[in-house]
């Protein structure tokens, strides 16, 4: 998760931020004061200092040298389909990709390039339309970053084993820079990717393996099947509040499922009757229900199994 500490500051500090981020030229959005609950798809959370767009490479080692030397916090957000962002007033930037981030295309010898704000759905397709198979990650919302960033897939395989190099803006000990990196595979496991000098995924290079245009396709069509048959698709979730424990025979979903929590709700979110795994906004749950929901749940699991379960989802501002 890309939070960067802060010191506090004034009024005026903010106002020359805003100040710079709104020069002509820059390629950068700026809306202050922005609603956090709108950024994700869990729809809860409170608001943040502002939410930036930066549209080009340019733009954005411009904004997070400015913010980083300015001692600002910031959250780097893709779709913020694994995030949720605390209630309240949240002390930080958040930075999303656009414009020059959000491109696909072949780029010879098998491989795609995709930026990072691209959907991650369009590069499944575009890949099986080049006979390039990615259909292990079909259904699975969110962009491109995201998905380098927590290694998103299923239980055995992530989007980190098919990507050859990834590009990230990199901000270390004052400097910035771009930087094309082979990924190895110590740089990723279940969820996780870790990329050196907090890196910002600004783009991948991805070497899917090929098939048959219509295998890929016909397998991607079941993956949605089985999801949708699964998975509460369509509520206001993250997908799985839990990660898998390593080296248990049974999943996240399955304990909370057998400690008889199906359908246990607190204030205005509910875990899921259809998937364990899955703690729902059914209406207008605060940041802190769902919080405590997870914390409920997870103290019975413990209980149960003497097992301690992590969360997946980005908690930002707890
Ligand atoms: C219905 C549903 C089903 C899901 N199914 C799956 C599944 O099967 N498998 C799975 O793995 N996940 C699943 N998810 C979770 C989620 O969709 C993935 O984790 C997704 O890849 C997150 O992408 P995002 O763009 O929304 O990232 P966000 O939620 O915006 O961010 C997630 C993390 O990535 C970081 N991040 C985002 N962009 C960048 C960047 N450019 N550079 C550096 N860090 C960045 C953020 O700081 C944050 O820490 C599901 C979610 C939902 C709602």
């Amino acid at each position: 998760m890309k939070v960067f500490e802060m010191k506090v500051f004034g009024k005026k500090d903010f106002k020359k931020i805003t100040d710079f981020l709104r020069k002509p030229g820059l390629d950068i959005k700026i809306k202050v004061n922005a609603d956090c609950a709108g950024m994700t798809s869990y729809r809860a959370g409170g608001k943040c200092k502002a939410l930036i767009e930066a549209g080009s490479e340019t733009a954005l080692s411009a904004l997070v040298k400015y913010l980083a030397d300015s001692n600002a916090g910031y959250f780097i957000l893709g779709e913020g389909t694994n995030v949720l962002f605390n209630d309240g007033y949240i002390d930080l930037f958040v930075i999303k990709l656009t414009g020059d981030f959000d491109k696909i295309a072949l780029a010879g010898n098998g491989c795609i390039s995709a930026g990072a704000a691209a959907s991650l759905q369009k590069l499944v397709i575009f890949a099986a339309k080049h006979s390039l198979d990615l259909s292990f990650l079909a259904g699975i919302p969110g962009t491109v970053g995201g998905a380098v960033a927590g290694n998103s897939g299923t239980t055995v395989k992530g989007i980190c084993s098919s990507i050859k190099e990834a590009r990230y803006l990199y901000v270390s000990n004052g400097f910035y820079g771009y930087r094309n990196y082979p990924l190895k595979t110590a740089d990723y496991g279940y969820r996780f990717c870790i990329l050196p000098d907090m890196a910002i995924i600004t783009g991948i290079l991805i070497a899917p393996e090929t098939a048959e245009r219509e295998d890929i396709l016909k397998t991607i069509r079941k993956n949605i099947k089985n999801k949708k048959r699964s998975q509460p698709i369509g509520s206001r979730s993250p997908g799985c509040f839990f990660k898998n424990p390593s080296g248990s025979s049974i999943s996240a979903g399955e304990m909370i499922d057998d400690c008889g929590l199906k359908g246990f709700h607190f204030g205005d979110c509910v875990i899921s009757e259809k998937h364990a795994n899955f703690i729902i906004n059914s209406g207008n749950a605060s940041a802190s229900d769902v919080f405590v929901l997870s914390k409920i749940a997870a103290g019975i699991v413990k209980n149960k199994f003497n097992i301690e379960l992590e969360s997946e989802v980005k908690l930002v501002g707890f």
